[in-house]
């Protein structure tokens, strides 16, 4: 603030300056008095002059660059020339560069007061003017901070809340707050698109509120509606809303979603005469974009809490166990079949790991296995007798879902169905062992003919065959069955050596390329060497049956993290994908098996049940270049 009565005089020393100090101070001015440039800045830094009197030069630098100096740096500060003499280049030039007066001799003291009293006057009203502007700018920003703080809190509300009837009050409330309105509504088309009702409302009568109808076609809503234009109405005469509801001014905006008009936002004021502006109209342009918003998140939320809520209802209809896992193995979803399966408590368990809240150890086996990306379904037996089939498929960006198919029953017919075979191979095997021995018997109890011999040797093969099949059968059941329990430690190495022996003249008849790859120490496997040998012969049999003259039979054995890896591979015609996972059912045989190659399906069957036997595990790897067969089986541990 300037003090109201410093003048600061900015004179060289002379007549002059004292006439000034002696007129200033005889009328009660306090004064100051700067001869050079640098004391002036100095003293503008302590003090606040009221007014500054420069005289034409200082020191010889020129005052009136000074003073213009002066006024740039200080708009509001009047600043008097105190010049030699008068001329009218001089005024002029006082006059371009803003200086508030000329005092030019012959000057009388009275003359010098009344011509700073009228300077400092006006520099007075300047300032009030300058106050008062600011005062009514400043009210003009505030209040806009305080539409804008409304609109920041209503799209908060908007974001944080899903309840529409409480957001879309909110907004017709924020509507008349900002245009100072008596009262204000949103009102939204009817499913027929015919007639406008009030969807919200703020200081209109509830009962009326709810009654509130008027036509799309006759109404000055329905103009909005029609037009998709604002509506601005004041003047004269009062409008008509509807019938009997008259207003002397109003404002209406469209409501638009997805670029159609469903509704309109409207203020009106019913009792005083006071109008609505272009800036309310923008207002509640705004406002009507929240209340959009809101209604588009409402029917999203609606639209998906639907679709929810459907999900939902199937999913705990299933009949089959489903168990929805995260990326981690975490509990997402549990339906009640698989609550059941299990026992699980009718709550609980989301977001728990699997295996902590399903404490079953063949569950864990499905998930070590499918997470070794192996074999994705396993059998879960419970103590009461119950089998499910669990089956693990992996979704992306979710996790995974493990599925649970109640397969009791089919394991009960399996067994029937096994019983019923070993008791019928059991039964077959006495009278087969006779029927050979008699046609042993034939040629010593008198001369055949040749073509006798031929017959009894076709008999013979064949029932050759039968007992095989009897044999493979009464095997399987055994092993199925769990009698072989009888262990050792063995060296598979030496097996696998006995049992190619055995293909020898068939590797060298058909011309194979047997390649062996064998590493050296491995360690030993706790099995049943028969079995073991059984194995074997099974596999190499297969691969030697079905590669062509001069194909490739390839043999691996390896030791990898205390197992022991067997890789039967070959260059025959492979195995269809499609058929890939029945080969190991009793009695399968694929489509590609060539004409005339004899088989019983039987084979990898007793392979599997002998690798489930040793603990391990068993697949193949196919292609029309050929099959390999892996099989993985727990090293002996040293007891
Ligand atoms: P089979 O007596 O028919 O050989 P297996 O149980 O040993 O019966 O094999 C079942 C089916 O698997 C075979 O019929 C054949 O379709 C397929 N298979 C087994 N091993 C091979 C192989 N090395 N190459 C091609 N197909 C094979």
């Amino acid at each position: 603030m300037p003090q109201s009565d410093l003048v600061l005089l900015v004179l060289d020393d002379g007549p002059e300056l004292q006439l000034l100090l002696r007129a200033l101070s005889a009328v009660g001015y306090q004064t100051a008095v700067v001869h050079e440039q640098s004391g002036l800045e100095r003293i503008l830094q302590e003090s606040s002059p009221a007014i500054v009197v420069m005289g034409e030069t200082l020191k010889g630098v020129d005052g009136l660059r000074l003073g213009a100096e002066l006024r740039e740096r200080f708009p509001t500060l009047p600043i008097v020339l105190f010049a030699g003499h008068e001329s009218a280049t001089l005024l002029r030039e006082c006059l371009r560069l803003g200086f508030s007066d000329c005092l030019c001799p012959p000057l009388r003291p009275d003359d010098l007061v009344r011509a700073i009293e009228r300077n400092l006057k006006r520099a007075l009203s300047m300032g009030d003017w300058i106050r008062r502007e600011v005062k009514r700018t400043t009210a003009s920003l505030e209040r806009r901070v305080d539409e804008l703080q409304t609109l920041v809190n209503l799209g908060r509300g908007i974001t944080g809340s899903l309840e529409l009837d409480h957001i879309l009050t909110n907004v017709v409330t924020a509507a008349v707050d900002l245009t100072g309105a008596e009262e204000g509504s949103l009102l939204l088309l009817d499913d027929d698109g015919e007639n406008l009702y009030m969807r919200a409302a703020h200081n209109i009568k509830d009962g009326f509120a709810r009654t509130f109808r008027v036509r799309v076609t006759d109404s000055l809503a329905g103009e909005v509606i029609r037009t998709g234009e604002p509506l601005l109405l004041g003047g004269e005469d009062p409008h008509k809303i509807k019938t009997a509801y008259l207003v002397h001014a109003l404002v209406y905006v469209p409501l638009r979603m997805k670029d159609k008009v469903v509704g309109v936002l409207g203020v009106d004021n019913r009792q005083e005469r006071r109008f609505f502006s272009e800036r309310h109209v923008l207002l509640l342009s705004v406002l009507a974009d929240y209340a959009a918003i809101a209604m588009s998140n409402a029917f999203l939320y609606q639209a998906s809490e639907t679709e929810r809520t459907k999900f939902q209802a199937t999913f705990n209809n299933i009949a089959n166990g489903v168990i929805i896992l995260d990326e981690n193995d975490c509990v997402l979803l549990v339906n009640p079949a698989a609550r059941l399966a299990f026992g699980l408590p009718a709550q609980g368990g989301i977001g728990q790991p699997v295996v902590d809240f399903i404490q079953h150890p063949d569950l864990r086996t499905l998930l070590n296995r499918a997470n070794q990306a192996s074999l994705k379904h396993h059998e879960i037996n419970f103590d009461d007798g119950r089998v499910f089939n669990a089956q693990y498929t992996s979704i992306p960006g979710v996790g995974a879902a493990i599925t649970l198919q109640d397969i009791t029953y089919l394991k009960e017919l399996d067994r029937l169905k096994n019983d019923f075979v070993h008791t019928v191979s059991h039964d077959l095997r006495s009278p087969l062992t006779a029927v050979l021995g008699y046609t042993e018997l034939l040629g010593r109890v008198g001369t055949l003919t040749d073509q006798q011999r031929e017959f009894v040797q076709r008999i013979q093969a064949s029932v050759q065959n039968i007992t095989t099949l009897v044999n493979d059968l009464l095997d399987l059941g055994r092993i199925e069955a769990g009698f072989d329990t009888r262990k050792e430690d063995v060296q598979l190495d030496s097996i696998l050596r006995y049992t190619l022996d055995t293909f020898s003249p068939t590797i060298a008849e058909k011309h194979l390329n047997l390649g062996m790859d064998i590493e050296a120490n491995l360690p030993l496997i706790r099995g049943n060497p028969i079995r073991l040998r059984q194995m074997f012969e099974n596999l190499i049999g297969n691969a030697v049956k079905y590669t062509p003259e001069h194909g490739d039979v390839r043999i691996v054995l390896r030791a990898e993290d205390s197992q022991v890896i067997v890789q039967v591979a070959d260059t025959g015609p492979g195995i269809p994908p499609a058929e890939q996972p029945h080969i190991f059912d009793k009695f399968f045989r694929g489509s590609n098996v060539p004409a005339g190659v004899s088989g019983s399906g039987l084979g990898l069957a007793i392979v599997k049940s002998i690798v489930d036997n040793h603990q391990g595990r068993i697949w193949v790897e196919s292609s029309d270049k050929g099959s390999t067969f892996v099989v993985v089986l727990p090293a002996s541990r040293p007891s």
